[in-house]
């Protein structure tokens, strides 16, 4: 049987079968158990598979649909669980040592949604440690691999939950993204990833990386199936002050309906620092879109490059107070020594990798008396002249057309240098400081015939014109571009 075989129609036919009886959550979940456990020694897109619960889960919604009960939208279907995400007694490690042994009290909001909705939980996927990275190299757990060509990185933070998706393990799961981490790797995987409009889907029980930019979103192989995940997991939630409030209006309806009459910019500045295959994608999009009937035409909006320098005073400065909190004592690991101070020092040297220890260091320094105006202050100016900025664009547009990452995924340990790194999310960090959705549409074959995403951006809870805008990419699109696609490559058997 192919990876694929039980949602080769896609997670919202799946749960529908499965609502009518005529497919079993629970043979699903056995299909999916086995498929990971044949592909995960490879990709290692998994820090932990919650086996016992999937089955009974997955035994929970047949018993209901026997019952004549409708167990939710996501009726059996299987989701996996980027590691940074709460849940209940199963431990949360965001891919770092200091987490290690911790097991949450509780489940994240969008962790309850799931359920409520019927999905099926069947693990926890690897990330940079707390997020932090673009490649899934810097995990404390070893990288996950690109199915595409196992050599490469599926990108990152939440390479994990892309690159299951990506070989077919599981037909939906959730990512969080801070400066781009689930577009960025939905891009280098060949699958859709989307970062809803800040407050949208609860960050209750997501671990805080940088709180005023982190939203969760969803992964799926088609626009459909993100959309129907995010109306599953968004809504107002008293336990976020940032949720927003009022009625999510239905988005999955949105995806078949035609752009035609909608005005689309495409951000010609990001065009230039984009590969040949990356930035050839969003002209061939923006032809597809004429031909759908839209109006296109091409912005400039110079501000949006200076994004990249603003996020790395700002979610450094955000992130160096969101982990003070591991401190040896509430979480996780200790290294115990004669006093409190010791102990916290050697625990959070122990505990955290170079790279969350160079984002703590950062944002300290960014902070502290002297450098605060110039650098943080600063930043936050920065921030504000983007989001007028994209404020002018959209009163001409109703979303905007750039690439996600500037480059087809990159072979692992092949950027040793952290600015390299960080230039992977410059034409995804924008949205997040403006607190926009966008989302990334698997398009094209791009260098060494790997998949290439165009990105979508919309003015915030633009998310219905976005969903148009999407689905007619992804119809448009090569469909050899997309997932699943069994793992294969030069690293395979490594
Ligand atoms: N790659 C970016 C960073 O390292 C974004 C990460 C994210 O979106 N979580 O900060």
């Amino acid at each position: 049987m192919s990876a694929a075989a039980p949602f080769a129609g896609g997670a919202v036919a799946l749960a529908a079968a499965i609502r009518r009886g005529e497919e079993s959550a629970r043979r699903v979940a056995e299909v999916v158990l086995e498929e990971i456990a044949g592909a995960d020694d490879l990709l290692h897109c998994f820090n932990a598979v919650t086996s016992e619960e999937a089955l009974r889960a997955a035994d929970a919604v047949d018993v209901a649909v026997a019952a004549g009960r409708d167990p939710g939208p996501l009726c059996g279907v299987p989701v996996a669980l980027k590691d940074n995400l709460c849940t209940r007694g199963v431990p949360t490690t965001c891919s770092s040592r200091i987490l290690e042994g911790w097991r949450p009290p509780y489940d994240a909001t969008v962790v309850s949604r799931l359920r409520k909705a019927g999905a099926v939980i069947v693990g926890k996927t690897n990330l940079d440690e707390f997020a932090m990275g673009s490649s899934t190299e810097n995990s404390a757990n070893g990288p996950t691999r690109n199915p595409w060509d196992t050599s490469r990185v599926p990108g990152g933070s939440s390479g994990g939950s892309a690159a299951a998706v990506a070989a077919g393990l599981v037909p939906l799961a959730l990512g969080s993204d801070t400066g781009g981490s689930i577009r960025q790797p939905a891009s280098l995987c060949g699958v859709v990833g989307l970062k809803p409009t800040y407050g949208l889907v609860s960050r209750y029980g997501l671990v805080a990386f940088a709180s005023s930019l982190d939203q969760i979103g969803p992964f799926a192989l088609r626009v459909e199936d993100a959309a129907a995940l995010l109306e599953v997991i968004a809504g107002h939630d008293p336990a976020d002050s940032t949720s927003l409030a009022g009625e999510v209006p239905p988005l999955a309806p949105e995806v078949g309906r035609s752009p035609a009459g909608l005005r689309v910019g495409v951000v010609a500045d990001f065009l230039v620092d984009a590969s040949p295959a990356c930035a050839d994608a969003v002209r061939r999009g923006a032809d597809a879109l004429v031909a759908a009937g839209a109006a296109v035409e091409d912005v400039a909006i110079p501000e949006l490059l200076h994004g990249l320098s603003a996020y790395y005073l700002i979610a450094p400065a955000e992130a160096s107070s969101n982990l003070a909190r591991y401190d040896g004592v509430r979480y996780g690991l200790r290294v115990d020594a004669d006093d409190v101070a010791t102990m916290n020092a050697r625990t959070r040297s122990k505990g955290f990798g170079a790279e969350v220890k160079r984002r703590i260091m950062l944002g300290t320094y960014v902070l502290s008396a002297g450098y605060y105006d110039a650098y943080y202050a600063q930043a936050q100016r920065v921030r504000t002249l983007i989001m007028d900025a994209f404020r002018r664009a959209y009163e001409r547009f109703d979303v905007l057309l750039a690439p996600t990452s500037p480059s087809v995924a990159f072979p692992i340990g092949a950027k040793s240098d952290p600015l390299e790194m960080y230039l992977s999310d410059l034409f995804t960090i924008p949205s997040n400081l403006a607190g926009h959705p966008a989302v990334s549409v698997p398009f094209a074959l791009g260098e060494e015939n790997l998949p290439v995403g165009v990105q979508v951006l919309a003015p915030a809870l633009g998310e219905p014109a976005m969903l148009r805008v999407a689905g007619a990419l992804e119809r448009a699109a090569a469909p050899d571009a997309r997932g699943p696609v069994r793992p294969h490559g030069a690293g395979a058997g490594r």
